[in-house]
């Protein structure tokens, strides 16, 4: 059996892993691996999202840690593919008062929000002429749109450049541990996408036993954070859920000049390059687990473009073109897990973003790595996302969640 040794080894290469393993390495914190089954990502959520990314958040540590990422994606923008377009979030009557509540605070941290009336809205998107059930709306013209895969090519080249290494086939299925310490982990090589792709959906598959000894653990398996606790033997309580987005042409309205638009009934939209136009929407009691399967045109019909048409007249007449079923990685309040594990000496995780994880990756996994280089949050404080809050009570819910 192969055998050996990392400082640090990152379960899971999707923008966690990469962004914490580039901090990890260009902080010196020695030998750094990440191993992952599918380093292409195939069935990973940074493969699969929409690639929007905002600060409008209701607590101060997700409007923090996306804000100090946006910046970084704004700098980076030209390597990213980052289009500044702002979001338009249209608010009914049961959320508006709250929504509009929470501008203060996001001002004070810095970000831009313009309020809007439902008569202000044609002024500067006259394509929304169907106001029925919006109360309010908010713009905030520091936020986007980014392409995620760009953004995760950035952190692996950075991360490489550092020093860190990138092991392709390799699923984790066993922690050893010495008490409050993990020793190192058991890993199977796998062949082939196939076999890889198998394992995750939860295949059980043949591989080459390896072990990699390490000095610190990192669990970034994003919507697969919840098994890969179960190895470690300190369980958390996230699941992944099915999300689906589907793709169209639409002649009659043109929304290349905007960013996100979130509409009142949670559908939403952006224009996503050529002609194509991307919505997603987030059905009540999408099934949990690891399934990947979209429900295709009949998806697109009965949850996407009655909600659009609804909203725009322009949208009356849509082409359907396809789309892709993905995994949110969901916690109970709809925040990330950054920090150490609690009970553990050297285990830190970084997942379970509930779907915010491309606009969180920079400074989550900046925060990820002064904790564990430095023993202490430097420049981005991150300890309100301790998996220590559900026993505490000290909850950091996102309820304006899509
Ligand atoms: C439809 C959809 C739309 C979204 N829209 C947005 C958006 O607009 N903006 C935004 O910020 N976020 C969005 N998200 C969420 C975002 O994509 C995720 O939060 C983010 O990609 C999570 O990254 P991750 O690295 O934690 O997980 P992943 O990218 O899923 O990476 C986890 C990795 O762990 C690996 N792994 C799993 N098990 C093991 C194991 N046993 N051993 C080794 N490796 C393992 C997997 O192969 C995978 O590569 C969206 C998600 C979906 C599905």
């Amino acid at each position: 059996m192969l055998r050996t040794h990392a400082d640090v080894l990152v379960i899971g290469a999707g923008v966690a892993g990469s962004a914490a393993a580039m901090h990890l390495a260009e902080l010196g914190a020695g030998s750094v691996v990440v191993v992952d089954p599918d380093l292409a990502g195939i069935r990973s959520s940074s493969e699969r999202n929409a690639g929007g990314v905002r600060a409008t958040w209701w607590q101060r540590v997700n409007i923090e840690l996306c804000a100090a990422s946006i910046a970084f994606l704004r700098a980076h923008g030209s390597e990213v593919g980052f289009r500044p377009l702002g979001y338009l979030w249209l608010y009914g009557p049961q959320l508006w008062d709250r929504a509009a509540g929470h501008v203060a605070l996001q001002r004070a941290l810095g970000q831009e929000i313009e309020l809007l009336a439902p008569a202000e809205l044609g002024d500067s998107w006259p394509e929304i002429d169907r106001l029925d059930g919006i109360a309010g709306a908010t713009f905030s013209p520091m936020d986007g749109l980014v392409n995620a895969n760009a953004v995760k090519e950035l952190y692996r080249r950075r991360a490489r450049a550092a020093g860190a290494r990138f092991l392709d086939r390799r699923l984790v299925v066993g922690v050893e541990r010495d008490g409050a310490r993990a020793r190192g982990v058991r890993l199977r090589a796998l062949g082939d996408e196939a076999q890889a792709l198998a394992s995750l959906a939860g295949v059980p598959v043949e591989g080459e036993p390896e072990f990699i000894e390490c000095g610190q653990l990192v669990n970034a398996a994003g919507p697969w954070a919840a098994s890969v606790a179960e190895l470690i033997g300190t369980p958390v309580p996230c699941r992944a859920v099915r999300r689906q987005v589907s793709t169209f042409r639409c002649r009659d309205v043109d929304l290349s000049r905007y960013g996100m638009i979130v509409d009142t009934t949670g559908c939403y939209f952006h224009h996503e390059g050529g002609d194509l136009i991307l919505a997603g929407y987030s059905p009540v009691g999408d099934p949990s687990g690891y399934r990947f399967d979209y429900d295709g045109r009949a998806f697109f019909e009965s949850e996407i473009w009655p909600r659009l048409a609804a909203r725009m007249s322009g949208m009356d007449r849509l082409q359907y073109e396809g789309g892709w079923a993905g995994l949110y990685e969901l916690s109970p309040d709809n925040s990330a897990l950054v920090g150490r594990v609690q009970g553990s000496a050297n285990v830190y995780e970084v997942h379970s973003f509930s779907g915010r994880g491309v606009m969180q990756s920079y400074a989550a996994g900046r925060a990820l790595a002064e904790l564990m280089v430095h023993g202490r949050f430097d420049t981005i404080d991150a300890s309100a996302l301790a998996g220590a809050r559900f026993a505490a009570g000290t909850l950091q819910l996102e309820e304006l969640h899509i």
